[in-house]
């Protein structure tokens, strides 16, 4: 027992615990005004709000007006233009209007996933959602996390606990050192958070498995067979296959339909990254580069991509759902509950604890994302996202057209979900760091005027100009004016 249990007779709660309505409608014009998008980017002002910002720590508060005014004079104005029609760069956009304010609700009416409220219901709904919209099976279990690269984690760790399952233990309790020189299969353009999910699981880096590329860049379904039965023959454990869906880089999708035939026939456990690509099985144009995706064993989305969703929110799911609680349940904590097993039932007032995604991930606490998927789908529905993704297939393909009728211009890469790679080139220019050069001057320019913003990737080593389209502000004449900003930059020399 500590010695002093002395009460001090504390000051009130600092924190403004009313007046929510005022708080928020004084923060509501400038956030109106950001999302117009007008005048310089901030970026540019760079120095300005950082000397206004950085300080350090204040031991006396500023109160809550203070605070208020800085976010309505500095941190909104100057904030990310992600959301600008114009931005297509990276893999990333600002969320619409309905589930901007459904995070708001979120964040105080669903203050944690569980327990039978709301958000925990809309959780559920919200993946029962996602499975038909993406034609997973019933089956698949999902959960949602923080983005891409847990929903990668949590795939994979079901994976790396299939393989160890198969072999007789339990890795999520041994460890994965049983497994012996264990390989994960998956081509160059493989996204560098799995890696890095390979060094958490313990399966080290090095047990990645680069496939090599066929004529389009992507995995070569013969070499993939070659390597398993190889590597099966040398006593290595082969774990699983990552697909991408698609490449962040030029839009590409891996063989799917084979790949999945190849995964059954060696008995190896498929994973498709679609944090990008996925909802590319929406249009009739990418449908069949998709294949029949209730037979894969794992699958990562970001709703935060192209559902724009606000950022913070990945959904990973997995077939076996035994197998995805094996994982990742924890033993039972007595405080979690109402009364400890064996001892009289007190009847906690969380009895009712509605569906425990925690077991199925990483994170313990966390807030209901479900609650804001729901509402953006149930804004736009399947058409709307069908829509949606339609349009921006349409924007990387009329990029392609201009591209290929400008004698300055070259197409890197034929678009085949939302990305489109090309570079001006002007005539009789051969490759090279020079012609790299005038890419990346031509890009800042570009980017200088505001109007629009992609980014670059490297295609066969040749600097591209990259916009991928998942903005839903964008639309087809944003996809002209890139190209024609392109064009006038280039042309000015
Ligand atoms: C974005 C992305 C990731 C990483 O996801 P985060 O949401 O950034 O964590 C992984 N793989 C692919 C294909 C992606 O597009």
């Amino acid at each position: 027992m500590p010695d002093d249990l002395s009460v001090v007779q504390s000051p009130p709660e600092k924190a403004l615990l009313t007046d929510l309505s005022s708080a928020i409608e004084r923060l509501l014009p400038a956030l109106e005004t950001f999302t117009k998008f007008e005048g310089p980017d901030p970026a540019a002002r760079r120095s300005i709000w950082k000397s206004q910002l950085e300080e350090t720590l204040p031991e006396t508060g500023a109160g809550a007006d203070e605070v208020l005014r800085i976010l309505e004079e500095v941190v909104i104005p100057n904030g990310l233009r992600t959301g600008h029609p114009g931005f297509s760069g990276w893999v990333t956009t600002m969320p619409p209007t309905v589930p901007t304010a459904a995070s708001l609700a979120a964040t105080l009416s669903a203050p944690q996933r569980w327990w039978a409220s709301p958000g925990n219901l809309l959780e559920a709904l919200a993946l029962d959602w996602l499975r038909d919209l993406l034609a997973l099976s019933p089956e698949h279990q999902g959960v949602f996390i923080s983005g891409g690269a847990v929903a990668n984690l949590i795939c994979l760790g079901a994976a790396r606990q299939s393989a160890g399952e198969r072999l007789g233990f339990d890795p999520s309790r041994a460890g994965a050192s049983q497994l012996v020189e264990p390989r994960v299969y998956a081509g160059a353009n493989v996204h560098h958070v799995v890696t890095r999910a390979l060094a958490i699981l313990g399966l080290g880096q090095h047990s990645l498995a680069e496939v090599s590329a066929a004529a389009d860049g992507m995995m070569d379904v013969s070499d993939l067979e070659e390597r398993i039965r190889a590597d099966r023959a040398a006593g290595a454990t082969p774990i699983a296959i990552v697909a991408s869906a698609g490449d962040v880089n030029t839009g590409k999708i891996d063989p799917l339909p084979r790949l999945m035939e190849a995964a059954s026939r060696h008995q190896v456990w498929l994973h498709v990254d679609g944090a990008y690509g996925a909802f590319g099985v929406l249009d009739e144009r990418t449908k069949p580069l998709f294949g029949d995706w209730s037979q894969v064993d794992s699958v990562a989305v970001d709703p935060h991509k192209w559902l724009a969703a606000p950022v913070g929110c990945g959904a990973a799911f997995v077939r076996d759902r035994d197998l995805l609680g094996r994982t990742f349940t924890l033993e039972p904590a007595d405080y979690l509950s109402g009364a400890a097993p064996g001892e009289a039932d007190l009847g906690s007032p969380f009895e009712e604890l509605g569906y425990e995604f925690q077991d199925f991930s990483v994170d313990q606490s966390s807030p209901s994302r479900g609650l804001v998927v729901w509402a953006l789908l149930k804004e736009i529905g399947a058409e709307g996202m069908r829509q949606r993704v339609g349009r921006h297939l349409d924007c990387a393909r009329q990029v392609a057209r201009r591209v290929a009728a400008e004698p300055d211009l070259e197409l890197l890469s034929e678009p085949v979900l939302s990305i489109c790679c090309f570079r001006i080139r002007p005539a009789g220019m051969g490759d090279g760091p020079d012609l790299d050069a005038i890419n990346e001057r031509v890009l800042k320019a570009v980017w200088a005027r505001g109007r629009t913003t992609p980014s670059t990737t490297r295609v066969d080593g040749r600097l591209a100009i990259r916009p991928c389209f998942i903005n839903p502000r964008t639309t087809l004449a944003d996809a002209d004016a890139l190209v024609d900003e392109v064009l006038a930059v280039g042309r000015a020399g």
